[in-house]
C-alpha cells in the first residue's frame, strides 16, 4: 500500500472517531511513586490477549484490586485499520524477537534468523496481530486433553467459552452449535475487494474444492473459503477493545502502562509479588496483599471455588466467589 493510501486511510479513520476511543488511565505514575498506595489482591503481568480478559474477569469481584502491569503503550492509530495490520511489524510497538538458529528453520534469512513479531502494547498481540478467527483444530484440543493431562481443554470443554466470547455478526450463517451473538469479542465476515481473492475462488470452482462457509466448523474443515475476523465496524476488535475498555472504569481495577516486570518475586515456592521497572527506568516492588497467593481450586469434585493462600498460616481460606 502506497503513503498516499494509508493518509487517505488515516484520515477516514480521523474522521470515524479514532480520537474517540478512550483507552485505560495509565496507573504507572502513582505506582512508580508509591507501590503500596493500594493492596493487590491480583497481579497480572502483561495487557495482551490473556492478561487483558484475566485483569477484566477478576476484576468483576468489587472487593479485589487487580494490578495488570503492561510493557507497552496504548496503540497507535494504524492498527485500527485491518488493511494496515502489517505497518506496525517492526515499529516500537513490536518485540521483533528473533528466532534462535535452527537446521531446518529461517535457512533463507540472514544469519538464519527470523524476526518473531510479538505486539509491545495494551492488547498485546491481539493488537497487532492479522484478526483472523480461527480457532483451531478439534483434534489438537482433546489431545491436550486426554494425551498431555490438560484438564479443561478438550473442544467440548472450550466450546463453552468461545461462544460465550463471541457476538458473531452474519446470522445467515450463524450455527448455534458452533457460534453465538451477544459476546464481548466481535466477529464479522472478511470483506475485500482485492482481486486477488475472486481468482482463487474461481480456481477453487474450476478444481472442484469443497467450498466451505465456515472455517470454524466442527468437523475437520478442509476446503476452501474465506474466513472470519475479529474486527467491529470495520476496524480492529482486540481483546483489548472487546474485554478490558469496556470495564476499564471499574474502581478495582488499575492498569500500569510502559512498566516492564523484570523479576516475579518467590518466596518459599510463592509468588508474592514483583520487580518492575518505570519509565524512568527505577526499579521497584509491588507486592500481593498480605503476600499471599491466590489460587482457583476444586473441591467436592465439581465445585470450583478461589481460595486465597495464607503463606505464614499454610492454609486455604476460600471464599465465597465461584471461578465460573
Ligand atoms: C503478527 C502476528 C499476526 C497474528 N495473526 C493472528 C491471526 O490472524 N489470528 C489469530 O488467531 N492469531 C494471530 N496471531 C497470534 C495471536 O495474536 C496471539 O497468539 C495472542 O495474541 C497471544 O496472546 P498472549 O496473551 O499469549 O500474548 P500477547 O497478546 O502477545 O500478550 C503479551 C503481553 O505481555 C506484555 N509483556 C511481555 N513481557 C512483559 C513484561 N516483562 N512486563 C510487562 N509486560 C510484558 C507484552 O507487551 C504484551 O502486551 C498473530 C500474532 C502476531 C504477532
Amino acid at each position: 500500500m502506497n503513503t498516499k493510501t494509508i493518509e487517505v486511510t488515516v484520515f477516514y479513520m480521523v474522521l470515524q472517531g479514532y480520537h474517540a476511543i478512550i483507552y485505560p488511565s495509565d496507573y504507572a505514575c502513582t505506582l512508580c511513586e508509591d507501590p503500596t498506595q493500594v493492596t493487590f489482591n491480583f497481579i497480572v503481568v502483561g495487557g495482551g490477549s490473556a492478561g487483558a480478559t484475566v485483569a477484566a474477569r477478576l476484576s468483576e469481584v468489587p472487593e479485589w484490586n487487580v494490578l495488570l502491569l503492561e510493557a507497552g503503550d496504548d496503540p497507535p492509530e494504524l492498527t485500527e485499520n485491518p488493511l494496515l495490520w502489517n505497518h506496525n511489524l517492526r515499529t516500537k510497538y513490536d518485540w521483533a524477537f528473533f528466532s534462535e538458529k535452527n537446521p531446518l528453520l529461517c535457512k533463507g534469512m540472514e544469519q538464519e534468523k527470523c524476526i518473531i513479531s510479538r505486539g509491545l502494547m495494551l492488547g498485546g498481540s491481539s493488537s497487532i496481530n492479522a484478526m483472523v478467527y480461527l480457532r483451531g483444530f478439534v483434534r489438537d484440543f482433546n489431545q491436550w486433553k486426554y494425551n498431555y493431562g490438560c484438564h479443561g481443554w478438550s473442544f467440548k470443554d472450550v466450546l463453552p467459552y468461545f461462544k460465550k466470547s463471541e457476538d458473531f455478526v452474519d446470522l445467515s450463517r450463524l450455527d448455534p452449535d458452533v457460534h453465538s451473538v451477544g459476546g464481548m469479542l466481535t466477529v464479522t465476515p472478511l470483506k475485500t475487494h482485492d482481486q486477488a481473492y475472486k481468482v482463487i475462488a474461481e480456481a477453487q470452482e474450476l478444481f472442484n474444492v469443497n467450498k466451505l462457509e465456515d472455517l470454524n466448523i466442527i468437523e475437520p474443515a478442509v476446503g476452501y473459503g474465506n474466513f472470519d475476523s475479529t474486527t467491529r465496524n470495520g476496524r480492529r476488535c482486540s481483546i483489548l477493545k472487546s474485554f478490558l475498555m469496556p470495564v476499564s472504569n471499574r474502581s478495582n481495577l488499575y492498569v500500569a502502562k510502559n512498566t516492564i516486570v523484570t523479576k516475579i518475586i518467590i518466596v518459599d515456592g510463592v509468588a508474592v509479588g514483583v520487580e518492575f521497572k518505570c519509565s524512568s527506568g527505577e526499579i521497584k516492588s509491588v507486592f500481593l496483599y498480605k503476600r499471599s497467593g491466590i489460587v482457583c481450586w476444586t473441591y467436592k469434585k465439581s465445585t470450583t471455588s478461589y481460595a486465597f493462600w495464607n503463606r505464614t498460616k499454610r492454609t486455604f481460606k476460600r471464599t465465597r466467589y465461584s471461578c465460573h
